[in-house]
């Protein structure tokens, strides 16, 4: 019992700590910033609490490859922009097409239950610092 309340316990800051950024983090971001409050928790823990907290529809897993998996605090339909000079993932205010999905299910007579677009390229940052070269 008592274990239980502490692992929702650690849960619920987890939850917390992604809901609490922008940055779309790493499961070791994540980790990296709840360790003094749970000195015992793992990587592996916190994996597992996002997997979750992900089936149970609360954060989203934007997976890019298992080098690069990222979390996100915000659960609803959105789509993302990834700088490929600074690796640095962004929100991008555009409302989501759900007629693609339709497109989709007639090109291909499948049944579409969602679509995920990521837009590259470089942010306003890195365009800053970069000048002209690529
Ligand atoms: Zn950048
Ligand atoms: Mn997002």
């Amino acid at each position: 019992m008592k274990t239980l309340r502490k692992h929702s316990r650690q849960r619920e800051e987890l939850l917390k700590v992604l809901r609490g950024t922008k940055s779309h983090p790493t499961a070791g971001w994540v980790f990296a910033r709840l360790k003094n409050k749970f000195p015992r928790l793992s990587l592996g823990t916190v994996y597992r609490n996002l997997n979750l907290l992900r089936d149970e529809g609360k954060v989203q897993e934007l997976a890019f490859g298992s080098t690069f998996d990222r979390f996100d605090g915000n659960p609803l339909p959105h789509y993302h922009f990834i700088c490929e000079k600074c690796g640095r993932v962004f929100d991008i205010n555009l409302p989501v097409e759900n007629t693609l999905n339709k497109k989709a299910e007639k090109a291909a007579g499948f049944k579409v239950d969602r679509h995920r677009v990521e837009f590259f390229g470089r942010c306003r940052n890195c365009l800053i610092k970069g000048g002209g070269e690529n």
